[in-house]
């Protein structure tokens, strides 16, 4: 007779992911969990979940160990059938039935047999993918009743928490996306590619956590970093730009980027804008005290502030301005092994070189374009 799972081994199920689930807010792992939870329930040699992407006419999925999504046409085959007619559907021979597609099988040698697709809702009843397990393996190898109930809860609960974890990693994005577009502001208006900033927030984040602190911590600084010259903003073009050396009235204009940044986001309650603050503030500071807008020397200056400094002269001397060309890798650090305890913070200088393989990494990943 066909084979369903036995009760205490489905609440063993249930106990194990909802406790894993909840604690999960990676998109990819979520994903992976489910299809596994899936795979559990229904006894199935494979499990797929499908998430559906109306514009691109797509169904994509996330494979263990691979950095790709899949990708399938939003009509192509059974799972297609599932997400088109919102209803389940399960076949206990594939090749049988002329909506399946067996190209897949074809590419990966793999014999697909029995498959059940069912469709996944949001809260709001509306399709947002497919569960879909293969090949269940008991004899005879068929889904059952109980399979469609249990696959079809599972789904019920995956559809909500895949719809807050897709928004929240929208939402994650989105603000990524913001920050390096404000950050850009400043560095477009000065004819420097965007590739400075991604640079800036990389190489801050090694100091970082180099220097011990969290990784939390150390993610919030690089954050923040890339709106270190958002003040720039209020800089008139003809200095931004000028080719030559600035005079000293034009150079007083530019050190205003500094405190003007720091007005920009001072009152924010945000973590990452009050970091970012801080760090628009104080990344012109000097450890010995020469630096502007305040003069601050030593640890009166922000940690923050400390180490985008670092992070922002070694891009600055790498990188070709309108007033000077790039320098060479030996003379760049010779300057920073020289500006250690005077322009630089000691500890931070040391952690910085004993990092230099992973920041010499970042250069050659993000180079400027041309
Ligand atoms: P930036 O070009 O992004 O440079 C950031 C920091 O890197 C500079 O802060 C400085 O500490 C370091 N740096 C950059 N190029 C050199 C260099 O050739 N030699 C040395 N020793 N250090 C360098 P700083 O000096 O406070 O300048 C802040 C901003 O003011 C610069 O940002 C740039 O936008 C502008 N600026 C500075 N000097 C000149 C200049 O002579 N001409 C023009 N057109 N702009 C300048
Ligand atoms: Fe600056």
């Amino acid at each position: 007779a066909p084979f369903d799972i036995p009760a205490e081994e489905l609440l063993k199920i249930i106990f194990e992911f909802a406790s894993k689930l909840a604690h999960e807010n990676d998109l990819d792992q979520l994903h992976l969990l489910m299809a596994e939870m899936g795979r559990r329930l229904t006894l199935a040699d494979r499990c797929t979940l499908w998430i559906a992407d109306p514009e691109d006419k797509i169904l994509w999925t996330k494979i263990a160990h691979g950095m790709d999504r899949i990708k399938i046409p939003i009509e192509s085959g059974l799972v297609g059938a599932a997400y088109r007619s919102g209803e389940v559907v399960s076949i206990h021979d594939a090749y049988k039935d002329s909506r399946f597609n067996p190209a897949v099988d074809q590419k990966t040698g793999y014999r697909t047999q029995s498959i059940l697709c069912i469709p996944i809702r949001n809260a709001d009843q509306e399709m947002i993918g497919v569960y879909q397990a293969v090949n269940k393996q008991t004899s005879p190898p068929v889904f059952t009743e109980k399979d469609i109930t249990y696959l079809s809860l599972a789904a019920t609960y995956t559809g909500q928490s895949m719809e807050k974890a897709i928004l929240y990693s929208e939402l994650i994005e989105s603000q990524k996306e913001i920050i390096l577009t404000m950050g850009n502001i400043g560095e477009s208006r000065s004819r420097e590619t965007g590739q400075h900033v991604k640079r800036v927030a990389a190489y801050s984040y090694i100091i970082a956590r180099g220097s011990g602190l969290s990784e939390e911590e150390a993610r919030l600084i690089e954050l923040a970093s890339p709106m270190h010259d958002i003040g720039k903003v209020a800089v008139p073009d003809a200095i931004l730009n000028k080719p030559g050396k600035l005079t000293d009235i034009e150079f007083n204009q530019m050190k205003k980027h500094a405190e003007t940044g720091y007005s920009i986001f001072k009152n924010s309650k945000r973590k990452i804008l009050q970091a970012a603050a801080l760090i628009a503030r104080d990344h012109h500071e000097k450890w010995d005290g020469s630096g502007y807008p305040h003069g601050r020397s030593g640890e009166d200056i922000h940690l923050y502030g400390r180490i985008v400094a670092l992070a922002d002269v070694f891009d600055a001397l790498g990188s070709k301005r309108p007033y000077k060309d790039a320098w060479p890798l030996e003379k760049i650090l010779n300057l920073i092994r020289f500006e250690k305890g005077k322009h630089f913070d000691p500890e931070l200088t040391d952690v910085f070189f004993d990092h230099l393989e992973a920041i010499e990494k970042v250069r050659d990943d993000y180079r400027d374009e041309s």
